[in-house]
């Protein structure tokens, strides 16, 4: 049987929004309309969709910023998730990245630990590398998005195991579509995702026992 172990990249995998990185670049006054509009999607104040294209019309990456963040989510890799992959794979675990990030900044970091599927939002660069756009078709550019990926799967591969790890709002709204969600709060604790999720961890080093035992019973 086919057992997922869903996780989220920004301020999950990774101690940096990546979005927010690549609005550095721009300087102070372009990061901090992108970090407020982040955070209105993360606490779940506005719908994801209404601030996902504002944000990288604001930002413009260009793929070799896109290179630098992706360089920044190696080097900010979570304490301990190395081990816990290692360990849960072991016992079958497959891990899939889904995040709301960009396909491009996230890839290099998924090579790294061995993650070889990642659901995220491509981007389109002309020949110079300037940006030109993203996948709108992208279901994680908008709130259920990671939901509909994890429904999809599991039509793909009945029977499977599902398990999501992650510390936004955008993750919390799977939990009722997987075994078990684990809200992660190692790099922010949202108030919204601690109250929500029936199962939190501060530590990598916390999940595969969480796993492992939550789903013994029924796996
Ligand atoms: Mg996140």
């Amino acid at each position: 049987m086919k057992k997922f172990l869903f996780l989220d990249c920004d301020s999950t995998l990774c101690a940096i929004e990546g979005v927010d990185e690549l609005a550095a670049m721009r300087g102070a006054e372009t990061e901090a309309k992108v970090i407020d509009l982040t955070n209105d999607a993360m606490d779940g104040r506005v719908p994801i969709e209404e601030v996902f294209g504002c944000r990288l019309s604001l930002i413009s990456p260009t793929r070799q910023m896109c290179e630098q963040v992706a360089q920044k989510y190696i080097e900010t890799l979570s304490p301990g998730v190395e081990d816990a992959l290692q360990e849960l794979s072991h016992h079958g675990w497959t891990p899939v990245i889904i995040s709301g990030g960009f396909t491009p900044v996230i890839e290099p970091l998924a090579t790294k630990v061995g993650i070889g599927e990642v659901h995220a939002v491509g981007l389109r660069f002309d020949e110079h590398g300037d940006y030109i756009g993203f996948d709108e078709e992208a279901p994680t550019a908008r709130n259920g998005g990671k939901p509909q990926i994890i429904a999809q799967l599991k039509k793909d591969y009945p029977g499977c195991a599902t398990v999501m790890v992650g510390d936004g709002v955008s993750d919390l709204e799977t939990q009722p579509t997987v075994d078990l969600f684990i809200g992660y709060g190692g790099v922010v604790a949202r108030e919204k995702v601690k109250e929500g999720a029936r199962h939190f961890i501060h530590s990598f080093t916390e999940l595969p026992k969480t796993v492992l035992e939550q789903l013994k019973c029924n796996h």
